[in-house]
């Protein structure tokens, strides 16, 4: 069965010529699925009971099944597990800014990038998410709360940037102006550095933030953290950043997890500065979130100012990210991985 959610606008109205329909059937179809955000062929009433069956012969709608809900008491942050069709899991999370409601979602079922301090990786890359299926994590967030999503991370499970088609595509259809019509402005990817799919997503001049999970201001240090440095050097990276930077006139963000001991000392303030000042990039300090499993723990709040100022000393505007939802499975991969532990 062929995965309708995954087809834009143009390609379901292809579909539809092929399927002996009138193309308009489309755009009906197409607002079902991505405005009114339906689940099934019979709720679309001013389709023909015939058109109905035949699609339902035809596609498939993606769903997702929500597991588990976390409500954080602190800041309102939702933290979500959802099963896919196939009976895997991922999370997403819900966090409520005064600019509106921003989804964090995941792009694969795990990672295969091996980053030492995250959860997602622990048991690594099952399979990666179908466009539609990152979506409905948006989708069935925005039925859950009964409110309009603005903004879209993909920094949750998974390397957007392994993922790499399946991502343009998700962008197309969330941004697309017959569907939720989210700003591409509003949009961020994350990625832990996989230079070639840098440069290309540089060539498609989109108007997305590009974030690069930096963590380490030299090579050494920096695979000791991240497998993917291994493979490519803060040079080739900073490199591809600036290409960009250059190609899209979007600035690029650094995101720097201060890990008590590991990577909070002035020293490392130093090094990012000087990389961050190269691309023009803004860092974003985040306090490690504790995993269990990885013993790592976040820098205090005191050294993460002086890191900061340190950081603004040397020309770098930087922001402490607001840590959300600490009172739940905050960090991403951790709820996942502890319902897989209960089984
Ligand atoms: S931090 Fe991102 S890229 Fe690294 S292992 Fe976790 S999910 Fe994968």
């Amino acid at each position: 069965m062929k995965d309708i959610k995954s087809l834009t606008l143009s390609q379901l109205k292809e579909e539809m010529t092929a399927l002996g329909e009138k193309p308009f059937r489309a755009g009906q179809i197409y607002k079902w699925l991505h405005v009114k955000l339906v689940s099934s062929f019979d709720e679309m009433t001013d389709l023909s009971a015939a058109l109905r069956e035949k699609l339902s012969s035809e596609y498939e709608i993606t769903d997702l099944k929500k597991l588990e809900v976390q409500i954080s008491k602190d800041d309102g942050t939702r933290k979500y597990l959802f099963e896919l069709s196939d009976g895997n899991t991922v999370e997403s999370v819900l966090m409520r800014y005064h600019h509106g409601n921003s989804v964090c979602i995941s792009s694969q079922v795990g990672c295969r990038m091996g980053c030492k301090f995250c959860a997602s990786t622990i048991g690594g890359c099952i399979r990666s998410l179908e466009p539609s299926e990152m979506l409905d994590q948006i989708y069935k967030i925005t039925n859950d709360i009964n409110e309009r999503v603005s903004n879209v991370v993909v920094m949750g499970m998974g390397e957007p940037m392994d993922n790499f088609d399946n991502l343009i595509r998700f962008i197309t259809l969330v941004t697309d102006e017959n569907g939720l019509n989210i700003s591409q402005r509003n949009i961020t990817v994350s990625t832990c550095g996989l230079v070639p799919e840098i440069r290309k997503l540089a060539d498609l001049h989109l108007s997305i933030t590009l974030a690069i999970s930096l963590h380490a201001g030299t090579d050494e240090k920096r695979k000791a953290l991240m497998p993917i440095a291994n493979k490519y050097s803060l040079s080739e990276l900073t490199d591809a950043c600036s290409y960009y930077f250059k190609e899209t006139g979007r600035r690029l963000t650094f995101e720097y997890a201060l890990i008590a001991g590991v990577n909070d000392k002035p020293k490392d303030a130093d090094e990012i500065a000087a990389l961050a000042r190269k691309v023009s990039a803004h860092v974003n300090l985040i306090p490690v979130n504790p995993v269990t499993e990885t013993g790592f723990k976040p820098t205090s709040g005191r050294e993460t100012n002086a890191f900061k100022q340190a950081l603004e000393q040397r020309g770098v505007n930087s922001t402490v990210r607001r840590e959300m939802g600490r009172d739940i499975d905050g960090a991403c991969g951790q709820l996942r991985k502890r319902k897989l532990d209960e089984k």
